[in-house]
């Protein structure tokens, strides 16, 4: 098991981890999620060795990794630049990590037929790399970063530099591969749906500090900040200022609204941000005596295949994302409520 325990570091005067911590179990992918430059490729470079933090540690199974060299860590890494040797062939790229350990020949040739095997390209073993596709490539660094048996890998936006379609098979593909391997992970991304493919768990890393954890499921439905809930794009977000308990009720630029009771309520005054999901509202006619009613002039409408994304004008200038199962003409008045229980107070 991997423990990274509280480390700063800090470049020219700017801190940039801030107390980092988080573990990463046996059998485990996680996804380290953070925006450009919050500090992923750093801390990755400090749990390989490759740089110093100022304070903290790395541990495996609980031992300190201080006084241990990067080479000796056993920690596979993989970048998004794959740095693959361009003028060997597949086979020996795969196996410079084996030559670097001074493994005996025959057993450098088994293991690398072996990570081939893994990443289904043993009878690309003769081709240069340099006659592979981009996709192909990143799969001979996968192998190549695989075939030493790390105890740990670590990949640094691996499929950062594809486009859109093969991203998504290889990352389906990578996470069959490090799960039927069994190795600890620790993926950096910046594209949610890539990490939503890949994880077990997701970490957020923001100012320094992981903010989050948890399973893609936890933190869609239940991100504990407004800032998690803007980093994945949820919407919508409406402030209010809590105006009552018993029920919850919170003043918002479309009128008051109410919250199921969160375990500690708020104190009167407190501003707060309002996430109300487009798929949460619930077609209701004026007449209805229902909390959190709004009214509604249909802007657009856009065809989603399963269901059609409206936009709508309310008062106060308040423009809502809606997810209904209907179409409804440009321009038409809709009314509609969320339930109390699907609105998530952030702050
Ligand atoms: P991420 O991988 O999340 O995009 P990085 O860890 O690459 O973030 O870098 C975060 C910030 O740290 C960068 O924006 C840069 O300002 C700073 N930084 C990283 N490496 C160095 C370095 N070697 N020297 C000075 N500043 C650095
Ligand atoms: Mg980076």
């Amino acid at each position: 098991m991997l423990r990274v325990n509280d480390i700063h570091k800090t470049y020219e005067e700017s801190p940039l981890l801030e107390g980092t911590s988080f573990i990463v179990n046996t059998d485990e992918t996680v996804c380290l999620l953070g925006p450009s430059g919050s500090g992923k490729s750093t801390l990755l470079r400090i749990i390989a060795g490759l740089e110093q933090a100022e304070s903290g540690a790395v541990l495996w199974d609980e031992k300190d990794l201080r006084s241990v060299p990067a080479y000796q860590r056993n920690f596979g890494l993989m970048f998004q630049d794959y740095a693959l040797f361009p003028h060997r062939t597949v086979a020996q790229n795969v196996a410079f990590g084996l030559r670097m350990q001074k493994l005996p020949t025959a057993e450098v040739r088994t293991r690398t037929n072996q990570a081939l095997e893994t990443i289904d390209m043993l009878n690309f073993a003769q081709r240069r790399v340099t006659d592979l596709s981009g996709g192909e490539q990143q799969r001979v660094a996968l192998a190549r970063a695989l075939a030493p048996n790390p105890r740990l890998l670590m990949l640094d936006e691996p499929l950062g530099a594809l486009d859109r379609a093969l991203r998504e098979q290889l990352s389906r593909e990578l996470r069959r591969i490090l799960h039927s391997t069994r190795i600890p992970a620790i993926y950096v991304t910046h594209d949610q749906d890539e990490a939503f493919a890949i994880a077990d768990r997701l970490l957020i890393l923001h100012n320094g500090h992981i903010i989050q954890s948890g399973t893609p499921e936890e933190l869609y439905n239940h991100p504990n900040s407004l800032w998690v809930a803007r980093f994945f794009g949820l919407g919508n977000l409406l402030e209010g200022s809590v105006t009552s308990h018993n029920p919850l009720t919170l003043q918002t630029p479309l009128g008051p609204f109410q919250v199921a009771c969160q375990s500690d309520p708020p104190p009167l005054g407190k501003k707060l941000t309002l996430l109300l999901r487009p798929s949460a509202a619930r077609i209701c006619t004026p007449e209805q005596d229902m909390p959190n009613m709004i009214s509604g002039v249909v802007q657009d409408a856009v065809f989603q295949g399963e269901s059609y994304r409206l936009r709508i004008s309310c008062r106060a200038g308040v423009e809502l994302s809606l997810n209904v199962a209907h179409n409804t003409a440009v321009g038409s008045q809709l009314n509609l409520h969320f339930p109390p229980k699907t609105i998530l107070c952030l702050t």
